[in-house]
């Protein structure tokens, strides 16, 4: 039975095919959105197309941006030799807010899982391998400290190994599992001072 009339009800399934919202969160939102000026659900709908349609990946790191090369791939101070890869555009966000780290990103947007078929072609990797040719003299490889993450990291590495390049994985002192961008910032500097040779 549908208590709510069609529009409202459309408005309510949309809402609950985003990750992490259930049908209660989802119909909040529609009641939220529904209650809301209409001018400010057009400055809303107008934000989800506009970035939706332009942003798209970095040409050199992968990570998500408006632009053809990213503010930090196109920032002459950031230290271009050093790069570190991680899984995900938020977790590269994690480690911007630090503000300590100077150098360069590479982002996979995901890990290698053979459990659910996501191989190393599924991730942006031959991006990776390509920028090596350039002068890259370390590598500093971020991905979380779950089952994936290990197995990207030991992929990478010996990937890279052969060709000289100093290959690091930033201390496991961050919890098993847990995502980087939940973590603190003490922590992630902890990880990313106290990183090891592969
Ligand atoms: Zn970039």
């Amino acid at each position: 039975m549908d208590y709510y009339g069609t529009r409202v009800t459309k408005l309510i399934e949309q809402l609950s095919g985003l990750p992490g919202v259930g049908p209660k969160t989802a119909q909040r939102l529609a009641f939220h959105i529904i209650n809301m000026p209409e001018d400010n659900v057009l400055s809303l709908a107008d934000a989800l197309v506009d970035a939706r349609k332009n942003v798209r990946y970095c040409r050199e790191c992968c990570t998500l941006t408006d632009q053809d090369i990213c503010p930090i791939c196109a920032n002459p101070a950031r230290d271009h030799t050093t790069v570190m890869v991680v899984e995900t555009t938020r977790d590269l966000a994690a480690y911007e807010k630090t503000g300590k780290f100077d150098g360069v990103y590479h982002v996979l947007h995901g890990a290698i899982s053979p459990m659910m078929g996501i191989g190393p072609a599924d991730i942006r990797l031959k991006e990776l391998i390509k920028r090596l040719e350039g002068d890259v003299q370390e590598v500093i490889i971020a991905t979380n400290n779950s089952l994936e993450g290990e197995t990207t990291a030991m992929y990478i590495s010996k990937l890279i190994k052969p060709s000289g390049i100093k290959v690091t994985r930033i201390a496991s002192g961050v919890p098993v599992g847990g995502d980087l961008e939940y973590i603190d910032e003490v922590t992630l500097l902890r990880a990313l001072e106290g990183r090891t040779e592969l």
